[in-house]
């Protein structure tokens, strides 16, 4: 049977006939680390699993929307600095929003809607 090193403890063992894929040893310890481990790899994976997802309907949204409203309400100092941090790329999109929006209030009005035949035979 071949053998295998635990990357973790380094110990030389032979995976089981039952999951000959198997490349950490059978060490609690070990195996909480490959838990760990599968999961960050899970996450990197599955990087919108925690964002909106459409499928879980506007409820979920509400949900998370109050979730993170009472968050910040309890957190208004991590809220400040968040801020803070992020003043400068806030200012420039609201300043690349207000120019689109002053450039979208330069385009001619829109055609009034046609007068009603009514009025029009008047
Ligand atoms: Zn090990």
């Amino acid at each position: 049977m071949e053998s295998c090193v635990c990357p973790y403890c380094k110990t030389v063992f032979s995976p089981s006939k039952y999951s000959p894929r198997q490349k950490i040893c059978s060490n609690p310890e070990c195996q909480k680390k490959r838990q760990l481990e599968s999961m960050r790899v899970w996450r990197e994976r599955n990087p919108n699993y925690f964002k909106y997802d459409e499928s879980k309907g506007i409820a979920w949204l509400e949900v998370q929307r109050k979730r993170s409203k009472v968050w910040r309400e309890k957190n208004p100092d991590k809220v400040r600095a968040y801020r803070q941090a992020h003043g400068e790329e806030y200012r420039r999109y609201m300043r690349e929003y207000m120019r689109t929006y002053r450039l979208s209030k330069k385009k001619p009005a829109a055609p009034s809607p046609p007068a009603s035949p009514a009025s029009e035979s008047l």
